[in-house]
């Protein structure tokens, strides 16, 4: 029971009890015997939803009772929201919770007064480079989906943080929650842990699979799904859920799928089937719903998601914006969504259980393999032990769909028998390590080879392998590649970074993006310099084209100034041009489209994926905009080379749309992607260009370059081209209000703070508290719009 455990803080065991925490769940006994709360490290394998959170709130508030800071780690960014709001009730007991997302620099001065910190293992990571100073101070840390070590993006970062982290401080207590996996004794060894295993859950777990009429569980049971004609065996599940009443509450299902579009065309098809099932009073709510999901952003995602959920269904995947993801999760949560379909993101993490679990696609297209390839049983497992909320359901169901008898028994076999995977180490790999050992060096872990070796034989990968000559033998070519590149330099056996070498750490660059990046803008000053001084090189069209129909009333100050200087018509690129390059009229100019294809070409942007159609498209753009590039192109008999410089073309594209005011909506559509994709390009774009503007100050390039880089960032950032940043540089004007504002004739802060009051209501299309709000962040003294009336022209402009 929580009132046994005697390190708790006061108060702490009583209010377990009344969550109704009344007893422990056997696995969370078996972790306190093993002393997670008496400051002992604990590897807890146990099942998705059977109380791993417990078993580190019992370490965490232990290790603050005893004076101690706790850190925990989280995979998703989403989850670091979550779990912080999950551990804000501890703070009536006096513990202050915290979670880092921001820069080091904010983060390392608040954070430092916490006692319990949410972060991603790359935020830690990023914190270990930076020195951030409370990280000398924990004492407990916590990695939550430890078994993500197995991942070869991002798995390499965890395993290399936690060793850093236990060689600043030897008594570290780790806490490591993981899904249930083939080898927790070798993820426990590692760790210096005592592992707690068990498969245990609080609710019974019935695995099974769907053919002809009827599942057939692992327990042998059956129960009869009939599948109507013309029916597909998913909506005949979903039905059949829902009708099921207990306590008078309908089932709910999560539908798992390979693909975003296959979540989407799902979630569309299911609507037919749970809309017919909505109570009166639900209808009228999800009508609300659904108002609110329109009103996030004005997509086609995001209207069809509005759709699907006035019908009682919903989507879920990565493309998802974050607000349309939480209103659709809570939804579900309390039970007004029916049914979602999602892409396994939705597995990893997210609480969101269901009473019946479909997985429909066990196999997805894999690049690498090219073709389709069976999920894992790690995977398939989450997924299905996402069925089931304690207290709500009588059971959780997980269902696998098969067409014919030979595909049921392989079901059975590959997935509901099956144990799942063990965990490998994927650190000896190249671009894994090319970042892990700068940093390690950089951040003075290791400061000779023999060190470094020393360092890495900490991890995972170490204590899982017999060859030892591999990693010092992928250890050397990495030491090789980053003294060529003069991030790391050799005297003898020591080693020591540079100062760009530093720089590249801090600024957690793959040392190959860093590369990319110094090469292509060194590139870009000389021909810019060969050029010539007199006849400036000359700046092609630098801006995508915007259809009229774009963004209403939208294009005219600069089309016009284009056109009048004789500008191309898909111009209007004059706008950051002549007047501000006056003065600058013999230095080097570097385009936007340049810089955004530099950072797109990186191996830390993930590129767009070039379609069958594509190749043609970009390669007739390749010819167009050749002069712009940064950096030597492939030639196009190089296949593999070239069709990634198209596709870093397509990516950098896209930025270039949204930094010329392209609706989002033109934008998805354009590029098939999701209004959360532009956000996560838009995202890594600005970090990318925010690094390059730091080395080409640092290595002191031409000056025009890092005005010119700092201005892609800044537009790339605000999505909107360069006339409109100082407007959109005042907080509640977006590129979508600034251009009303600008088209008002309102061109800066000052002309914006004096400004007419009517105007700038009608510009901002009449809502008085916005023009209230956006007055004030300009500077106005007397905001109230008290008895203004819009301006009607400008409110016609406007509309
Ligand atoms: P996991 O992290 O293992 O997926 P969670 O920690 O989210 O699972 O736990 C799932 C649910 O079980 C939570 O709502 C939690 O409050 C509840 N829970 C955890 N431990 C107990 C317990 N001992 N008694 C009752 N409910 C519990």
């Amino acid at each position: 029971k929580p009132s046994d455990v005697h390190t708790l803080p006061d108060g702490v065991p009583e209010a377990l009890e009344a969550e109704g925490i009344a007893e422990f769940y056997p696995p969370q006994a078996a972790a306190v015997e093993a002393g997670v709360a008496d400051g002992e490290s604990v590897v807890a394998s146990v099942p998705t939803a059977s109380g791993k959170t417990l078993i580190a709130e019992l370490a965490m508030l232990s290790a603050v009772q005893r004076g101690g800071k706790a850190l925990y780690i989280v995979p998703l960014r989403a989850l670091a929201s979550e779990k912080k709001a999950e551990f804000e009730r501890w703070e009536e007991f006096g513990i202050d919770v915290g979670v880092s997302t921001g820069n080091y620099q904010s983060d390392g001065e608040w954070l430092a007064s916490c006692d319990v910190i949410v972060a991603t293992s790359e935020k830690v990571d990023s914190l270990v480079r930076n020195n951030a100073p409370w990280i000398g101070d924990l004492t407990c840390v916590v990695s939550d989906e430890v078994h993500l070590v197995d991942d070869s993006g991002r798995g390499p970062t965890l395993e290399v943080t936690l060793a850093k982290l236990r060689k600043i401080n030897r008594d570290l207590q780790v806490v490591a929650l993981s899904a249930t996996v083939g080898n927790a004794d070798e993820v426990a060894e590692w760790l210096d842990a005592t592992l707690v295993e068990s498969d245990w859950r609080p609710i019974e777990l019935k695995m099974g699979v769907h053919y002809g009429d009827a599942i057939n569980f692992d327990d042998g049971s059956q129960r009869e799904v009939p599948v109507g004609s013309g029916q597909k065996p998913t909506a005949a599940l979903v039905g059949d859920a829902l009708d099921e009443e207990v306590d008078g509450k309908r089932g709910s299902s999560l539908v798992f799928v390979n693909s975003r579009r296959n979540a989407e065309a799902a979630a569309g098809r299911l609507g037919d089937v749970t809309a017919k099932r909505l109570a009166p009073d639900e209808q009228a709510e999800l009508e609300r719903l659904a108002a609110e999901i329109r009103d996030v952003s004005d997509t086609d995602t995001s209207d069809d998601l509005a759709d699907c959920v006035r019908r009682g269904a919903a989507f879920h995947h990565a493309g998802l914006a974050s607000e349309h993801r939480s209103l659709v999760e809570d939804a579900f949560r309390d039970r007004l969504i029916k049914c979602i379909a999602a892409t396994p993101t939705l597995a990893a993490g997210v609480n969101t259980p269901a009473r019946r679990v479909i997985v429909r696609d066990w196999r997805r297209y894999d690049g690498e393999f090219g073709g389709m390839r069976p999920l894992d049983v790690l995977e398939v497992h989450q997924m299905m032990g996402r069925a089931g909320r304690p207290g709500l359901d009588p059971y959780g169901e997980a269902v696998l769909l098969a067409k014919d008898r030979d595909t049921m028994e392989e079901l059975f076999e590959r997935y509901v028998w099956a144990e799942p995977e063990a965990v490998r180490s994927k650190l000896a790999a190249e671009p894994a390590l090319r970042t892990h050992v700068l940093a390690t060096v950089a951040s003075g872990f290791a400061t000779t080879r023999e060190g470094l070796l020393a360092f890495l034989d900490r991890t995972l990968y170490a204590s899982q392998t017999d060859d030892d000559d591999r990693l010092a033998e992928v250890t050397d070519r990495v030491l090789d590649y980053l003294a060529v590149n003069d991030f790391l330099e050799r005297d003898g056996d020591s080693l020591q970074a540079t100062s760009i070498g530093h720089t590249v750490s801090r600024l957690y660059l793959d040392p190959m993006s860093a590369a990319e990046i110094v090469d292509g803008l060194r590139e870009g000053v000389e021909s810019a310099a060969d050029a010539g001084s007199a006849t400036r090189r000359s700046r092609p069209s630098g801006d995508a084209e915007v259809p009229a129909d774009a963004d209403a009333g939208f294009a005219t100050a600069s089309d016009l100034a284009a056109e009048a200087d004789g500008d191309d018509a898909t111009g209007g690129d004059a706008e950051d041009g002549d007047a501000e390059d006056g003065d600058a009229a013999d230095g080097p100019t570097v385009t936007p489209l340049g810089l955004y294809h530099l950072v797109a070409r990186t191996p830390d942007m993930y590129q767009l994926y070039l379609k069958s159609g594509d190749r043609q498209t970009y390669e007739e753009q390749f010819y167009e905009r050749e002069t712009e590039f940064l950096g030597h192109a492939p030639s196009e008999f190089d296949d593999v080379a070239f069709e990634d410089w198209l596709a870093a073309l397509k990516t950098a594209r896209l930025l270039e749309d949204w930094a010329s005011e392209l609706d989002e909506d033109v934008i998805t559509e354009r590029y098939g992607v999701g209004p959360g994709d532009i956000r996560g390009k838009v995202d890594t774009a600005e970090w990318l260009l925010g690094a390059a503007e730091q080395l080409a100050t640092e290595l002191d390039l031409d000056g025009d370059v890092v005005r010119d880089v700092r201005a892609a960032k800044k537009r790339v950032e605000d999505g909107v081209r360069e006339e409109l940043l100082e407007l959109t540089g005042v907080r509640g004007v977006g590129r979508k209000r600034a251009r009303r504002l600008f088209e008002a004739g309102i061109e800066t802060r000052t002309e914006l703070r004096d400004a007419d009051k009517s105007v700038v209501l009608g510009a901002l299309r009449g809502r008085e508290k916005t023009a209230e709000n956006v007055l004030r962040a300009a500077g106005r003294q007397d905001p109230s719009m008290d008895g203004v009336e819009s301006d009607a022209a400008a409110s016609a402009a406007a509309t």
